[in-house]
């Protein structure tokens, strides 16, 4: 468990479902002539999608996924494996993805390509976080809510040792 004084806000949560309304209203605009799924890449990725989910105006469906992370970056191989596969088939589907943060970009390198695979029509990500300045693979994210520094955030989703997700806003874990 985190002490109060080690965490600090950094994006509040009227300005987080500001931006995700906005999110919300510029998908529905881009997709206005088609039906959407949205693949929710859990658990991290649970609250965002269903806060950008309530202002997306077109058709849309949910699926789910749970993809294992690739523990100790200094000997990953980049493999991402997957734990719960979709319910349902996306064969002609235009996918997007929703994400919690893209950091190092493997895991939704690796995810994108496998939904492309799998016969989906098209294939974007929109995450809430990016943190562009981690990316070890390229990965064309077209929604971004925020960039944000190398800090490691918990909040809205995000788990520090899989609490914190319930908090309502985006906080950062201060360096001692
Ligand atoms: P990537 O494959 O892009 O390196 O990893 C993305 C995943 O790493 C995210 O879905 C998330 O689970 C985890 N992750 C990356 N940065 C952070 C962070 O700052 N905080 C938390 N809680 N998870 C992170």
């Amino acid at each position: 468990m985190l002490r109060e004084d080690q965490i600090e806000v950094m994006i509040d949560q009227e300005k987080l479902e500001n931006r995700i309304a906005e999110l919300g209203k510029q998908i529905s605009e881009d997709y206005a002539d088609r039906e959407i799924e949205m693949i929710c890449v859990l658990k991290g990725g649970a609250m965002f999608m269903m806060q950008l989910a309530k202002s997306v105006t077109i058709p849309m469906t949910m699926d789910f996924m749970v993809l294992s992370s690739y523990g100790n970056e200094l000997i990953s191989s980049g493999e991402v494996k997957i734990k719960k596969d979709l319910d349902e088939s996306i064969e002609g589907k235009h996918l997007l993805i929703v994400e919690d943060i893209v950091d190092t970009g493997r895991t939704l390198s690796f995810l994108s390509n496998y939904l492309l695979k799998k016969g989906a029509a098209s294939v974007q990500i929109c995450t809430m976080l990016d943190k562009p300045s981690r990316r070890v693979v390229p990965v064309e994210v077209k929604y971004r809510g925020f960039e944000i520094q190398d800090e490691f955030v918990l909040g809205y989703g995000l788990d520090y040792g899989q609490r914190y997700r319930n908090l309502p806003y985006v906080a950062y874990v201060k360096q001692a």
